[in-house]
């Protein structure tokens, strides 16, 4: 069994109370972890030790930071195997879907490491010749950053990344479920050589730790993965001190079906997205328009993919749909399922807990959904399809815009002029177009409307990690 402890100033530390928890396994409830139960003075603690490494880090050239994340991204690729088994272990994801989540966690520590040698200012050509105009950028400070447990791992990289690449020192709060990836993440950033205090974890109770995060002064920025309700608590803290804050949160994606489009492909994209992680990513097509001439032939080729899905424990390699994350997130889905049917839904699949020991449930397709139903308007986090009918292009669009989420959304045509006119009237910071899987490190990531503030990954990722700093010179 693992036991992991805080990490403060460089030091791996029980919880100053001597207070732990129990880590278990979705899959089986086996406990496979202990680890420290931090309270407000562990937290506190962890920001004193970013605050004293602040300067160093931040006067650390640029190539110095770069190399050293280069040298963890090659060491959470060297670790990959092991990381990948305690991925799933604690949060139950098949073992492929978790080897996938070290590399793109790698991946997120490379890019930001580039993006970091290149944090220009500018000279600015002055309005008078007795002047001189320059900006220059520099890290916003010590960073709060808190992390949910659908991707323990990568999560964590995609705001390290750039906050460490920018000069900042971070205190990270991994979620309670799943701490052992953030644990790993620390032990290897200090074996590449990441200075101590520089990176801080402090594990427990979320409410005391996230608000002494908020309260202390020293933190000038939180970036926060997590569901909306959460982010926005955060921010509401955070506007006390007028922290910066980048949110990364809910998503409701609808994924369109137009009648030109090339049926398999989009019934292997809709299975992918829809199923991938069990349906518990942010980014899963939750809401699946189909034009009526093709509803019914591509409700059965749906199904008939959805049938070849194997439900089981995340470690054996068959498996392509681990359990869901506790018990409470089994009800929450049987629920949606059952609001569906009570109104009027059609089961073509599922719509039941497994038989299995563990929090299971049996991929699901629903058809005949519609706008009553809770399915359509709260965020799905588990393996359910619903499947919904619409007659024009017009219609489909308003019908994917109208939710407050406006995270991902996908599409699939094979018309150019089409293409166009849907990606241009989507709401949604992230598309793909006949593209199931748009994730990448090289890429922005984040949403419109409630499902967020501010973009992970891409050109400009750590532009949320600095201050611009403007300077006139009288000369
Ligand atoms: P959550 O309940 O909001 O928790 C996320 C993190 O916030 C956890 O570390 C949690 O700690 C912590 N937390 C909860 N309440 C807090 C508080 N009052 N103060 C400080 N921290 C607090 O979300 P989740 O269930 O872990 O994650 C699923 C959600 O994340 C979904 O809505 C999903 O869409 C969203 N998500 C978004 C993205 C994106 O990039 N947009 C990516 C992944 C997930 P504890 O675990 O200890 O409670």
């Amino acid at each position: 069994m693992n036991t992991w402890q805080l990490f403060k100033d460089g030091k791996w530390r029980p919880a100053r109370s001597g207070q732990t928890y129990e880590v278990t396994n979705p899959a089986n409830g086996e406990v496979v972890a202990v680890a420290a139960s931090g309270d407000a003075e562990d937290a506190a603690d962890a920001v004193r030790a970013a605050e004293a490494a602040f300067s160093a880090w931040a006067a650390t050239p640029a190539k110095e930071r770069a190399e050293l994340l280069e040298r963890l991204a090659a060491l959470l690729e060297e670790d990959s195997e092991e990381l990948a088994r305690l991925i799933t272990l604690e949060m139950g994801k098949p073992l492929a879907e978790a080897r996938g989540e070290v590399k793109i966690s790698a991946d997120y520590l490379r890019w930001n490491a580039g993006e970091g040698v290149r944090a220009y200012g500018q000279m600015i050509p002055p309005p008078a010749g007795d002047k001189r105009l320059l900006t220059l950028r520099q890290p916003v400070g010590p960073v709060a950053a808190i992390t949910p447990w659908n991707f323990p791992l990568s999560m964590v990289a995609r705001k390290l990344g750039p906050a460490l690449a920018a000069g900042c020192t971070v205190v990270l709060k991994p979620a309670g479920q799943t701490p052992g990836p953030a644990v790993r993440f620390c032990e290897l950033a200090a074996r590449a050589g990441i200075p101590d205090g520089v990176i801080n974890l402090v594990t427990g109770p979320s409410s005391p730790i996230g608000d002494t995060l908020l309260q202390e002064e020293a933190i000038r920025k939180i970036t926060f993965t997590g569901s909306t309700a959460v982010g926005k608590q955060l921010m509401a803290q955070a506007a006390e001190q007028v922290k910066r804050v980048s949110m990364e949160l809910g998503g409701h994606a609808p994924l369109l079906v137009f009648e030109d489009a090339d049926l398999d492909a989009a019934v292997a994209g809709a299975v992918s997205s829809k199923f991938r992680n069990s349906g518990q990513t942010c980014i899963c097509a939750n809401r699946i328009y189909v034009q009526a001439s093709i509803a019914e032939a591509f409700t059965q080729k749906f199904k008939a993919k959805v049938d070849e899905l194997v439900v089981g424990d995340g470690l054996q390699e068959e498996t392509t749909i681990g359990p869901l994350i506790n018990a409470d997130a089994v009800d929450k889905v049987q629920e949606q399922v059952q609001d569906a049917l009570d109104k009027g839904a059609k089961l073509i699949k599922g719509g039941r807990r497994s038989d299995r020991e563990g929090n299971f449930y049996e991929p699901t397709v629903l058809a005949d959904v519609d706008e009553s139903m809770t399915i359509t308007t709260e965020e799905t986090f588990g393996p359910v399809a619903p499947i919904y009918v619409f007659e024009t292009e017009e219609e489909a669009i308003a019908k994917a815009n109208a939710t407050p989420y406006g995270l991902a959304a996908y599409y699939y045509t094979r018309d150019l002029a089409r293409s166009i006119r849907v990606y241009e009237g989507l709401q949604y910071g992230i598309i793909g177009c006949n593209d199931a899987v748009p994730t990448t490190a090289e890429a922005p990531f984040g949403g419109f409307k409630e499902s967020g503030i501010g973009r992970e990954g891409g050109p400009g990722s750590i532009d949320d990690f600095l201050e611009t700093k403007f300077v006139s010179i009288a000369i």
